[in-house]
């Protein structure tokens, strides 16, 4: 009871504008309510058209691509375990430890020497490239997509640059 009666005056309800310019100011806010309204109201309808009508200038192919990623990849994978669209492949790579055996000979770096521990590619146009530990490269004709697939496992893992998939190989 004491409380409720020490409560501070009721200043903050607001007494009826009396004067001209307290009116004016007041409808003036209500327009700008409404008119902030119409616009967010507007800009919805702007992002639902863009979500159901791909945007004309959009590269057509890229558009139902993650929807079908969507369907097969489940929510709580993280980004880097989903399968990445074809078009964001930029070719596969595996580890190969042990001496590469091409038609009877071991492949041996021709900047270094090495004979062991390559990154194998295998690239979106099927060419295969040896890396080797130190970082040369050199396509190699007599082996083909075909070969790698024999010879390398499942892919597990996806990696955004070349660089990424290195460090993860050990390179
Ligand atoms: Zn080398």
């Amino acid at each position: 009871m004491r409380l409720v009666a020490s409560l501070p005056e009721r200043r903050h309800i607001p007494l009826p504008p009396d004067d001209r310019e307290e009116k004016i100011l007041f409808f003036r806010r209500a327009r700008e309510d409404r008119a902030f309204r119409e616009a967010q109201r507007a800009s919805n309808e702007f992002l639902q058209l863009q979500a159901t009508r791909p945007w004309p200038d959009f590269p057509e192919p890229t558009a139902p691509a993650p929807a079908a990623e969507e369907a097969v990849a489940p929510d709580f994978l993280p980004s880097d375990l989903r399968v990445p669209s074809r078009q964001e492949v930029a070719g596969l790579m595996m580890r190969w430890q042990q001496p590469l055996v091409i038609e009877g000979a071991v492949r041996t770096c021709s900047g270094c020497g090495a004979y062991r521990d390559w990154i194998v590619f295998c690239l979106r146009d099927e060419s295969i490239w040896l890396r080797c530990r130190a970082g040369h490269e050199t396509r190699e004709p007599s082996l083909d997509a075909a070969w790698y697939n024999r010879n390398s496992g499942p892919v597990d893992r996806w990696h955004p640059t070349l660089e990424d998939g290195l460090r993860h190989l050990g390179h």
